[in-house]
């Protein structure tokens, strides 16, 4: 951990990820939500670059990545995580590389951050839909939104239309819900959620993005928003 952001080691352990940005104003914001990934055996077991390696759309580590722009350095070169992520579980490794280490930049000065997990069960459990938001802002409207969703396509992916309907306005109520109705997914049914499901909760996780600017105090779980 440095001015720059956070590096961390490949076969380090979710647990430590979590310590980092628990430990780091700039990535608190992601501290609770890491926290339920897995359960505590799986954060001290698992390991940031196996979430990387078996590249699933559920690894929950991924959207924080994506996100924040992280960059892959693997046994030959650094990457942007969003080149590394090719497709469902397929990644972008030779046969003959490895990934090293994960170095994830620090987010600007009063960046909005917001990492939201919707899962059958609140703990222990992998994501139905996953969102992890950046956005940055300047002279009062969104300067640069990166908006990562795990759950709603083959691999981990940025909502790339919701985060072009925010650029250069104001986050309010209104632009939230325009951004929502501009989410470019085709998710799939499963026994964790069927497509209709999937897409009414990331349009409902998009519009909050509004209220999670408007009131910072906002605890990290919301069960029930005011209409
Ligand atoms: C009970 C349970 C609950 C879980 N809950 C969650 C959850 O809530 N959220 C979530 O995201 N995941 C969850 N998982 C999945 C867990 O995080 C995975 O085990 C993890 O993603 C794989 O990490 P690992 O370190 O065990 O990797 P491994 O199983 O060792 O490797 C996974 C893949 O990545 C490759 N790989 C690993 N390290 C490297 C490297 N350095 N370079 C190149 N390739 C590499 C391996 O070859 C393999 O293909 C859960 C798993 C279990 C068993």
């Amino acid at each position: 951990m440095d001015g720059a952001g956070i590096r961390i080691g490949a076969a380090e352990p979710y647990s430590a990820l979590h310590a980092a940005c628990a430990g780091d104003t700039d990535f608190a914001p992601f501290a609770h939500y890491l926290a339920r990934l897995g359960s505590r055996q799986i954060r001290a077991m698992g390991t940031v670059g196996g979430n990387l390696g078996t590249a699933s759309p559920i690894g929950d580590a991924l959207p924080i990545l994506l996100a924040l722009d992280a960059v892959v350095e693997t046994s030959a070169r650094d990457m942007p995580v969003a080149e590394f992520l090719l497709d469902y579980r397929r990644n972008a490794l030779a046969a003959d590389e490895i990934i090293a280490a994960i170095r994830l930049p620090r987010p600007a000065p009063g960046a909005l951050l917001v990492a939201e997990k919707l899962s059958r069960r609140h703990d222990q459990d992998i994501s139905a839909v996953a969102m992890v938001a950046c956005v940055e802002f300047a002279g009062g409207v969104v300067a640069r939104a990166r908006i990562a969703f795990g759950g709603m396509a083959a691999t981990t992916r940025r909502a790339t239309g919701a985060e072009a309907a925010l650029t250069g306005r104001a986050l309010t109520r209104e632009t939230a819900r325009e951004a929502a109705a501009a989410l470019d997914f085709t998710p799939l049914s499963d026994w964790r959620g069927s497509a209709e499901w999937r897409m009414a909760a990331a349009r409902g996780l998009v519009e909050r993005l509004w209220l999670r600017h408007a009131h910072p105090e906002m605890p990290a779980d919301v069960f029930a928003v005011p209409a």
